[in-house]
């Protein structure tokens, strides 16, 4: 299954929260391994993430920023 940055973009938000399907989940992790756009867009997100948090306003789960940060590595290291 391959995605297209639109079809990843409208999953971001399941991405998150952890609830997409594990075939669907990398299906994103395939697409963000091999497109610098979508990765660009998943550090924004983490970021903001980050910045909401430290000022009490969102709460990113710890699960979801491990799984995020670790296929950021994968992405990373090829
Ligand atoms: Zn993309």
């Amino acid at each position: 299954m391959e995605l297209t940055c639109e079809q990843l973009d409208a999953m971001l938000p399941e991405f998150f929260d952890g609830t997409l399907g594990s075939e669907t989940e990398a299906a994103a992790a395939a697409h963000l391994a091999t497109c610098d756009a979508c990765r660009v867009v998943v550090h924004d997100l983490e970021r903001v993430g980050e910045l909401a948090r430290s000022h009490g306003r969102l709460q990113l789960p710890d699960e979801a920023r491990g799984r995020i940060r670790s296929l950021l590595d994968t992405a990373d290291g090829t």
